[in-house]
């Protein structure tokens, strides 16, 4: 038994919780918290599957809605960055104090982990991720509630993160005894993780707070081979996460990387003799159709990160097609290392260098 609901309640609300029965409703979803029961709320990242980090039994519900392996850990969410330390070793860490000097953000921390914390929740790792979320609605909850929230992505395990409240309802419609809808999510991509475990801080997950914002902060911040790499046969995940298939739609996905022209050419025979959707800039194609999905402009990869996980959805929803070729940003720099990181794995690391 996942829920402690009859069934699963969907609270519309409004983003910045402007609305007359907003805080009412997020009052009702923090008692579900304390209950031990399962919310589903938005982050400016992805929709996060919420429940009580300090009761196993909720944090074992979890892993049950969403299908996902026992060993990978989850992410311990507060509302304030002074509250870490309650749950991780923080004390007279330096790198520490920065890194919580810039939440909240879309930055998850890695640090020693205290007792208070189930192993359940690290997956049995003395490590335990730490994140204080921007948006508002994921902050009230967690406020209301008076607890730490453990919370991984609102999908089920392997489809797409969640940006938009119709992908939770698609995968938790069921499972989580409440979806809170606040809209869409404004980053489109889940956190950056960065580890302090290690001698010089390791990211080992890109994301909206980007390498170079790391690395003006901290120095030198080392980026974990997994985050472009396949895992060698044998080879230990540093986070457990990244041994797993992710964001793979039913379509085949193939990546396209190369330089505006090049990239034009390929599209243009693609899509007229084969009947397969596109995912591209702006500028990669001059057709419009409904097996076309643009992700803005490529000066603007910001926006290709907000509509990636929706537009890895979407093609499941494009009749009669089979395979979809998505263009790639042309460097690693800034926001694409994250987009990168997402797509390659949606692709099963299936790319065309053109
Ligand atoms: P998700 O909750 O789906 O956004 O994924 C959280 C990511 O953080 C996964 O890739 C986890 O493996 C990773 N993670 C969580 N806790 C730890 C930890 N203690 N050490 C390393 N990676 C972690
Ligand atoms: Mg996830």
């Amino acid at each position: 038994m996942i829920m402690i609901l009859d069934e699963t309640k969907i609270l519309k609300v409004n983003p910045d919780l402007s609305g007359e029965e907003d805080i009412e409703k997020i009052a009702y979803a923090a008692e579900i918290i304390k209950k031990g029961g399962l919310v589903a709320f938005p982050t400016e990242t992805v929709y996060g599957l919420g429940a009580n980090a300090l009761d196993e039994k909720a944090v074992a519900s979890i892993f049950a809605a969403k299908g996902r392996e026992q060993d990978n850990p989850l992410i311990v969410h507060v509302s304030d960055s002074g509250d870490i330390n309650k749950f991780a070793v923080a004390d007279g860490n330096e790198k520490a104090s920065l890194l919580f000097s810039q939440m909240p953000a879309p930055l998850t921390v890695i640090l020693p982990k205290r007792d208070i914390i189930p192993l359940s929740v690290t997956a049995g790792l003395d490590s335990v991720a730490m994140r204080v979320p921007q948006n508002t609605v994921a902050r009230k909850l967690i406020e209301l509630s008076g607890l730490p929230i453990s919370a991984p992505s609102a999908n089920l395990s392997g489809k797409p993160s969640p940006t938009k409240a119709w992908h939770v309802i698609a995968d938790m419609i069921g499972r989580a005894d409440v979806i809170i809808d606040g809209g869409d999510c404004e980053v489109g991509l889940e956190s950056t993780v960065i580890s302090l475990c290690y001698e010089t801080p390791r990211l080992l997950r890109p994301g909206g707070f980007t390498h170079e914002k790391l690395c003006e902060l901290l120095g030198k911040v080392d980026i974990s081979d997994a985050v472009l790499e396949k895992l060698k046969e044998g080879q230990k995940a540093e986070s457990p996460g990244m041994k797993y298939k992710h964001y793979a739609p039913d379509t085949k996905v193939i990546l396209v990387k190369g330089n505006g022209d090049k990239v034009k050419d390929f599209l243009g025979k693609k899509y007229s003799e084969e009947n397969c959707g596109i995912i591209c800039f702006d500028e990669d194609i001059s057709e419009r159709s409904g097996r076309i999905l643009v992700m803005g402009n490529r000066k603007n990869e910001e926006e290709y990160a907000v509509k990636m996980f929706d537009a890895l959805r979407e093609v499941d929803r494009i009749p009669d097609i089979d395979t979809v070729y998505a263009v790639l940003p042309e460097t690693t720099d800034g926001i694409s290392l994250a987009i990168y990181n997402r797509m390659l794995r949606a692709a099963a690391f299936n790319i065309i260098e053109l």
